[in-house]
């Protein structure tokens, strides 16, 4: 194997009387596995022995998740298996925990399995009470144990399969097989192989629909990639604001930033409630309460500890795929560092300002606004009506609609507003609002409608003179529909150039 000069001389005094064999780990092996390859490799019957051996206590290697007395492993075995980070991201539970734990938090739990406290480790963690971690750690696809016999001629256990949100082999679309819990009780703890475990011990897995074999593999691959891609705890606000911020992507915020929890629970239940039946996700059956189970606590700010599981289900329902996620909480962790919580929370909250901005200070109408904003008129009405202290102009609802259309032709045709407002059933106030609003169109009105005026106006003095020819002006003056007032004040131009005659009438 290798071990030269001081390694050598080291490996010696370790075991002098029956020199051990450190086998190779695999790589994704889980710690515990390594140590099982070893107890057979050097022929113990006592698994509490080899445990001493190794970790300096008699259960510390017992526990397949989270092994303790790691300063003990680590000196006994000259670092064999790498850094203790390593060790403990890559070969036990916590790999899928590190994204999720407080600044910290990481480095006094590795503090706590060193030293062997390893209830305070599992506190941390917040294990001591679901037992989620227990319940899920001898997990193994069967498909993978018969391609390690055949290659190996020896079975491992994979660390992704230690981590309670992966219950599918990925590479073969398998549900896992999981030993039977009471193999992890203090009397019965042992260095098992999943290759020597009969059916009397495991628990096998009833028949998925496919459907939900493809929800399991849509969440083992978000597990896979928060494990590989996250360095470091995700910030809880951060990731409560990312989550908040989709949710408004989605269309479950109202527009003062609170949730729409009824509308998220219906639909995340309609995609996601199949979970319940599988152990791992039993959390799920919460989600159609009143406030939502998992779901509202994952929303609300409170601080602790949450299991990794229930982010990483939320997060699956929520976002397409991992990488919109992570621009998502970059977005929002960066908004955060440059501008401030406050800031990164008005991400969430902005759109009533913005909309009461639009109403106020642009004078858009409501459903201007909310076409603005790109949210439902109704959903922006009834959150003003709420409000009851914005100012606004009560219109009926024809911005957006046909009848919007309608009225923009008929007023670039010069219409009057009483023949429009008759025409298309408007108050005839709100088109002078309308035209008030939009100066272009309003001169393009005036001008239409001016040109229409003149054409008509004169078309009826022309009319009325050709009717009473040799009648004097006055007289034709007090003739109903004559034009001539109107041309007198607005077109007298055109009456003295084309009409000079009438001058001395
Ligand atoms: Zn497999």
């Amino acid at each position: 194997m290798g071990y030269k000069g001081t390694a050598a001389t080291a490996f010696d005094e370790l075991f002098p009387a029956a020199p051990d064999c450190l086998p190779q780990a695999f790589a994704g092996e889980t710690l515990y596995s390594w140590c099982a390859r070893y107890h057979r490799l050097n022929g113990s019957n006592n698994p509490r022995v080899t445990s001493r051996r190794l970790f300096g206590h008699s259960t510390a290697g017992l526990r397949p998740e989270l092994p303790s007395h790691l300063a003990n492993f680590q000196n006994n075995t000259h670092q064999h298996l790498g850094c203790l980070d390593e060790l403990l991201t890559q070969r036990t539970v916590l790999g899928v925990f590190a994204p999720f734990l407080a600044r910290g938090a990481m480095a006094e739990i590795s503090r706590h399995l060193s030293s062997g406290n390893s209830v305070a480790a599992r506190a941390l963690l917040g294990l001591s009470k679901s037992g989620q971690a227990t319940r899920t750690s001898l997990r193994f696809c069967p498909e993978c144990i018969n391609e390690q016999l055949a290659a190996y001629a020896v079975t491992w256990w994979q660390t992704k399969n230690l981590w309670p949100s992966i219950c599918i082999c990925q590479q073969h679309g398998c549900l896992l097989v999981q030993a039977k819990d009471e193999l992890l009780h203090r009397s019965s703890a042992d260095f098992f192989l999943a290759h020597e475990l009969d059916a009397s011990r495991l628990n096998l897995p009833p028949d998925a629909p496919s459907a939900q074999l493809q929800l399991l593999d849509g969440i083992a691959t978000w597990t896979t990639t928060l494990v590989q891609h996250i360095n470091g705890g995700l910030d809880e606000s951060a990731l409560r604001l990312t989550y908040l911020l989709q949710a408004k992507k989605r269309g479950w915020l109202a527009l003062d930033g609170s949730l729409r929890l009824k509308a998220l629970q219906e639909s995340f239940l309609s995609q996601c409630a199949m979970l319940a039946t599988v152990p791992a996700f039993h959390f799920v059956k919460d989600a159609d309460g009143i406030n939502g189970g998992f779901l509202g606590s994952l929303y609300r700010q409170y601080p602790g500890h949450r299991h990794p599981s229930k982010h990483i289900v939320l997060m699956n329902f929520l976002f397409a795929e991992p990488d919109e996620f992570f621009k998502a909480y970059a977005t929002v962790e960066r908004t955060i560092s440059e501008a401030g919580i406050q800031s990164a929370q008005k991400l969430v909250t902005d759109t009533s300002r913005k909309l009461i901005k639009l109403i106020e200070q642009a004078g858009h109408s409501v459903s201007s606004a909310a076409g603005v904003l790109d949210i439902p008129a109704e959903e922006a009405l009834a959150h003003l009506n709420r409000r009851n202290d914005v100012a606004r102009l009560r219109r009926p609802h024809i911005v957006g609609t046909p009848r919007e259309i309608q009225l923009r032709e008929m007023l670039r045709d010069g219409r009057t507003r009483t023949e429009i407002a008759e025409s298309l059933s408007l108050r005839p106030t709100f088109i002078k609002d309308y035209l008030a609003q939009r100066p272009e169109l309003k001169a393009q009105w005036e001008a239409a409608h001016t040109a229409r005026e003149t054409e008509k106006h004169r078309t009826q003095l022309v009319a009325a003179l050709n009717a009473h020819p040799g009648l004097p002006i006055k007289t034709i003056r007090r003739l109903p529909k004559n034009g001539f007032q109107w041309l007198y004040n607005n077109d007298r131009e055109w009456l003295q150039e084309v009409l000079p005659a009438i001058w001395k009438r």
